[in-house]
């Protein structure tokens, strides 16, 4: 099965990666949905909703200021290592992410594409005003505010996310399609694959002709349309898989 990957990997013309929660796993961020995920602690229409911030954003706050420390304590793992070397290697052409974490991009992936957000950025609620917290320095000290406020208009801030209910980013979502149109071969790592529409992408490189390759422990919404299912953890597989794909593209022979 892994040989048939590398396989179709080394030989692809349009590589993507569509990722979710479950590639991050393995570097100490909990995912939602599985046992010690995060919905076991927070009620989802509590933290993570327009109306859970309209009536208690201190606790909205509390929950995404837990998260953005756990985030910037983690590193990229094997997996996120394996995306970039194959960007690199020239085969990965894009990244499309569920994540908000920002571990491809501190991997070395430059061709992302974030369709839920990112974590250390935050937009006022009232104006035009964002801030990359990464990019200003101010990270720290934003987790020491009580309720961040808008430097520009004194509305609350919140978080740069995607919330349940909220439409995806147009554009991102847009260029998303057109790259799983091209695909050939689309690998999905670490997603439930039931939070749409971000879970069309795999159906959209299969109504197209490309091959899905699914790398998770467990079987997902997205199994019964993979060619390929790789049963185990991002990281373990991603790094064998590495090692097959160069080893194919050595050998040529494969
Ligand atoms: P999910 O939590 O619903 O499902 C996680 C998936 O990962 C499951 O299918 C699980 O079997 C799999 N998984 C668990 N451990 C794994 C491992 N070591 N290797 C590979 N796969 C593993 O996640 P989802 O489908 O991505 O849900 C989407 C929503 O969750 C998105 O909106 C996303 O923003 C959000 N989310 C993001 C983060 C993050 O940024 N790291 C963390 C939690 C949730
Ligand atoms: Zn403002």
């Amino acid at each position: 099965m892994i040989e048939e990957a590398a396989k179709l990997i080394a030989h692809s013309h349009f590589l993507i990666a569509f990722t979710g929660a479950g590639i991050s796993a393995e570097s100490g961020i909990p995912t939602f949905r599985d046992k010690g995920g995060l919905w076991e602690k927070y009620k989802v229409e509590e933290v993570a909703t327009p109306e859970a911030f309209r009536s208690n954003p201190r606790l909205v706050w509390e929950f995404y200021k837990m998260r953005m420390k756990i985030m910037k304590e983690a590193k990229p793992n094997r997996a996120h290592l394996a995306l970039a070397e194959l960007e690199r290697m020239g085969l990965l052409k894009a990244v499309i992410t569920q994540n908000i974490d920002n571990l491809h991009r501190e991997a070395g992936n430059k061709n992302l594409i974030e369709l839920h957000g990112n974590i250390y950025r935050v937009k006022c609620i009232n104006c035009d005003y964002s801030e990359d917290l990464l990019e200003s320095g101010r990270l720290e000290e934003f987790l020491e505010e009580d309720l961040p406020k808008c430097p520009k208009c004194d509305s609350l801030l919140r978080p740069d996310v995607v919330w349940f209910g909220e439409p995806l980013p147009q554009d991102a979502l847009q260029k998303a399609f057109k790259l799983a149109e091209r695909a050939d071969v689309c690998l999905v790592i670490g997603t439930s694959g039931r939070v749409f529409p971000a879970a069309y992408i795999p159906y959209i490189v299969r109504d197209n002709g490309g091959y899905v390759i699914e790398i998770n422990p467990k079987e997902s919404g997205i199994t019964p349309i993979a060619d390929i299912f790789l049963k185990g953890r991002a990281g373990d597989v991603m790094e064998h898989l590495l090692a097959k794909v160069k080893r194919c593209l050595k050998d040529k022979g494969c």
